[in-house]
């Protein structure tokens, strides 16, 4: 089983490091013959994602991806990564892969409390450390969208069939659950694909 990861901008280093704790192999995506490869799972890491919108569409990463997405292939959007994951922005008219059933709002917390560190419950996966940095939250969830994890009543974790979407980053902590985690999904999916 083979992980690629996004690795045009922001905080992908972290996620190979969790990945690379649990013995997962992996490879990036940088440019387009990245996408050759093949591969079992995505991670769209955080960092801005105007940003990395507009390099997946540069550098023609985008629609591949979309549709692989669509078509059933397991995702791990955390932060920005939720961004362009989301159908829609309440703050932002931009919408990217558009994929997941969501509205989500961009640096939700403002800048007062653009960063902060809580130790919350996630269904299926028990109590894990989330750190939030300039992050975004889910504001509605759509049909079909399993509301995972909460942090003051806010929405910041969801699963939409293979998609996960959250709000936090998990790969700044020590914890190496929420990889797990996914890459459980991922195993599954690969399985299911197999029969
Ligand atoms: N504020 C960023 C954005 O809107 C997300 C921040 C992050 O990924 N840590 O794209």
């Amino acid at each position: 089983m083979r992980i690629a990861v996004l690795a045009v901008q922001g905080a992908f280093a972290e996620h190979e490091n969790m990945l690379s704790l649990l013995g997962a192999d992996f490879f990036e995506i940088r440019q387009k013959k990245d996408l050759e490869q093949q591969f079992d799972g995505l991670i769209l890491p955080g960092g801005e994602s105007t940003v990395m919108g507009k390099l997946l569409q540069e550098l023609d990463l985008f629609d591949t991806l979309q549709a692989k997405i669509k078509e059933g292939l397991p995702v791990l959007g955390t932060c920005a990564g939720l961004i362009l994951l989301a159908e829609k922005l309440s703050n932002d008219e931009n919408v990217y892969f558009g994929t997941l059933p969501v509205t989500v709002r961009r640096n939700a917390y403002g800048r007062q409390l653009s960063s902060f560190y809580v130790e919350e419950e996630v269904t299926g996966i028990g109590t894990i450390p989330m750190a939030f940095i300039r992050a975004p939250y889910v504001e509605r969830a759509g049909e079909g969208t399993e509301i995972i994890a909460r942090v003051d009543g806010n929405i910041v974790g969801v699963r939409y069939g293979n998609q996960l979407g959250i709000s936090f980053h998990p790969e700044v902590t020590s914890c190496t659950k929420l990889h797990q985690y996914f890459l459980e999904m991922c195993r599954l999916a690969k399985n299911c694909a197999a029969r």
